[in-house]
């Protein structure tokens, strides 16, 4: 059927995804002088963004003897020598800056006299994480707080409900979005002079996940589409221990981490086994550790490790919780049976931040002109592994950086494309799996929940290894090949969530396929990035891989870190 757009707008900068990267990119750009436009799937600031999911970690440095210096020194090192350097400088340089505008909008810290007071994190050698002044109170629901507020101020066009669905180019440059209106099914142009992509991770394609669903990798596909590079795919992070039971909290990791990291709770496999303490000597993460129990069946009957607080009396639990604010919590699970003090609760690890992703250098520009990449999307801040606490303040700065940049670049390009490349493809495209009928069809979610097996079974956190990988690579290339096929059930144009995952879903192939070919070209463990048939890291690794698209294929290949800072091993 004939498609036509409903609107065709146009702004200096455009910011996809509303997420801590994007606001911030949008604010930054904003007070450099340009016009902004920024869009998310979702309505704005209450949307599926992990950035509201946030608990409490920001990492940065504030105080001598810490430094910028020393917290990119932690930073590398704990990312194991795979990061840009240069862009993780920028960052560390640019988070006290973030941390003293929150504190302006309206974010009350604890102090002790001037100063804020900070936390140490694993891996980090000094404390470095200001903790809000109300106990209880998570990062995130402050951030949906204040930053409306400087959007409205700053007048930004912000637009929730617009599910961006492919980039526009024009002369090798990206100049703008195509977008779908969720509510009423109409497709939107936007024109820009810059385009500064932040729609977050993709670890909401796995089935069980701590993050939202919604977060599927989609920027990721328009990125690839138009040429950016892609580095460190293979590394992801996963949370050591998300509830599996009781249902009612399943996926919950907010409280159980508290939990654990403050009553020192006992994670026990099936057998009665204290399993941290397989760690020791290792070299493994704990969140693989937990895996591999659960897949060798030291399980729970719900799939998970048991996590118990038997060993403390039952009035120190009650203190910890009333003295947090959170005696509700407990309550709550006592309404549905659960006493912690005698019984435990069910973990099991859970996909939570993505970590490769978009190349960009030390301004946020990728190698594709007009186009630059913020947050969660990006590759190269983290490298093998993340600092704990370090994704927030990181992106936030990086959308900081990106914002002040993409004006610059806007400024530079001059005037506003005023021409539309041939948007019909595009969304005759879109509207396929409306329109597919009969029984050729491969209904779309079938399709997700395809991918989501592959993912569990060889692209978690265990179940690497060549012969797995071979079949998923190839189910996923099979799965691509049907994409012309695939339809949905519901036809209306209006609200049409399923249609909306088909769309998703378009985007989580390439995701796939890319970790695939990733995983499989790595030959080592390192980081976050597990292979049982090669359990050991290899110095001939310590390089980062790069994916492009080249025509119709997906190539791969080894580009070298610039050790420009710290070199491996040194201090
Ligand atoms: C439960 C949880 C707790 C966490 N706690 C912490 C913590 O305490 N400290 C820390 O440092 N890190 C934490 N993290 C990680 C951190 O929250 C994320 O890495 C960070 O918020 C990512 O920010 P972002 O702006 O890049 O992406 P997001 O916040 O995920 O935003 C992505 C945005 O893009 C939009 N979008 C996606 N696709 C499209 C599309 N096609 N069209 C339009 N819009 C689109 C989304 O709707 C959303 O607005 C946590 C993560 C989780 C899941």
């Amino acid at each position: 059927m004939k498609q036509e757009l409903a609107a065709n707008l146009e702004c200096d900068v455009l910011v996809i995804g509303a997420g801590i990267a994007g606001l911030t990119a949008a604010i930054d750009a904003a007070e450099a002088g340009a016009k902004v436009t920024v869009l998310s799937k979702g309505p704005i600031a209450s949307d599926g963004a992990a950035s509201w999911m946030a608990g409490w970690g920001f990492q940065t440095a504030l105080y001598p003897p810490d430094s910028p210096e020393e917290h990119a020194r932690n930073t590398i090192q704990v990312g194991q020598y795979l990061n840009n350097q240069e862009l993780v400088l920028a960052l560390t340089n640019e988070t006290q800056r973030c941390l003293h505008r929150l504190a302006r909008w309206g974010l009350h810290y604890r102090k002790v006299g001037d100063r804020y007071f900070q936390v140490r994190l694993p891996g980090s050698t000094h404390p470095r994480v200001p903790r809000l002044s109300r106990e209880g109170l998570a990062n995130g629901i402050e951030y949906r707080r204040v930053y409306p507020r400087q959007l409205r101020k700053l007048g930004v066009r912000a637009l929730g409900n617009l599910q961006a669905i492919e980039l526009l180019k024009r002369n090798g440059a990206v100049m703008g979005v195509i977008a779908l209106d969720t509510v009423n099914g109409a497709f939107v142009a936007i024109r820009a002079k810059a385009v500064v992509l932040s729609t977050g991770g993709f670890m909401g394609m796995y089935r069980f996940t701590s993050t939202s669903p919604t977060l599927t990798g989609e920027g990721h596909g328009m990125a690839y589409q138009a040429g950016a590079q892609f580095q460190d795919i293979e590394f992801a992070d996963f949370y050591t221990g998300c509830i599996v039971w009781p249902p009612f909290f399943a996926g919950d990791l907010d409280w159980v981490t508290s939990l654990r990291y403050d009553l020192a709770g006992v994670v026990y496999n099936s057998r009665g086994e204290d399993v941290a303490r397989y760690k020791k000597g290792s070299g493994l993460a704990l969140p693989v550790i937990f895996e591999k129990e659960i897949r060798a069946g030291r399980c729970s009957p719900h799939g998970g490790l048991y996590l118990s607080f038997k060993h403390l009396p039952d009035n120190l639990i009650d203190h910890y919780f009333s003295s947090m604010g959170r005696a509700r919590w407990i309550h709550a699970l006592e309404e549905i049976g659960v006493d912690i003090r005698r019984g435990a609760l069910e973990i099991r690890p859970a996909p939570l931040e993505s970590i490769g992703g978009c190349r960009v250098d030390a301004r946020a520009r990728t190698n594709v002109p007009g186009l630059l990449a913020a947050g969660e999307i990006t590759g190269g801040a983290e490298g093998a592994f993340t600092l704990a606490g370090n994704p927030m303040s990181f992106y936030m700065a990086m959308g900081a950086i990106a914002g002040r940049q993409a004006a610059v670049v806007a400024k530079e390009v001059g005037a506003i494309p005023d021409d539309l490349p041939d948007v019909r493809p595009m969304m005759e495209d879109a509207v396929r799996p409306l329109e597919n009928e009969g029984k050729n069809g491969v209904p779309v979610l079938q399709v997700k929940r395809e991918l989501q097996e592959i993912l569990h079974n060889y692209l978690h956190l265990m179940g690497k290894t060549q012969t797995g990988l071979d079949v998923a690579l190839q189910r996923i290339l099979s799965i691509r090949d049907d994409a012309e096929k695939w339809q949905v059930a519901t036809k209306s144009r209006r609200h049409n969530n399923e249609w909306m995952e088909a769309l998703e879903v378009r985007h989580m192939v390439t995701v796939c396929e890319m970790m695939a070919r990733a995983a499989l070209a790595r030959t080592e463990s390192r980081g976050l990035h597990y292979r049982e048939d090669y359990p050991a890291p290899s110095n001939d690794w310590l390089c980062n891989l790069i994916i492009e698209r080249d025509g119709d294929e997906m190539k791969i290949s080894r580009a070298p870190v610039s050790f420009s800072f710290v070199e491996p091993g040194q201090r």
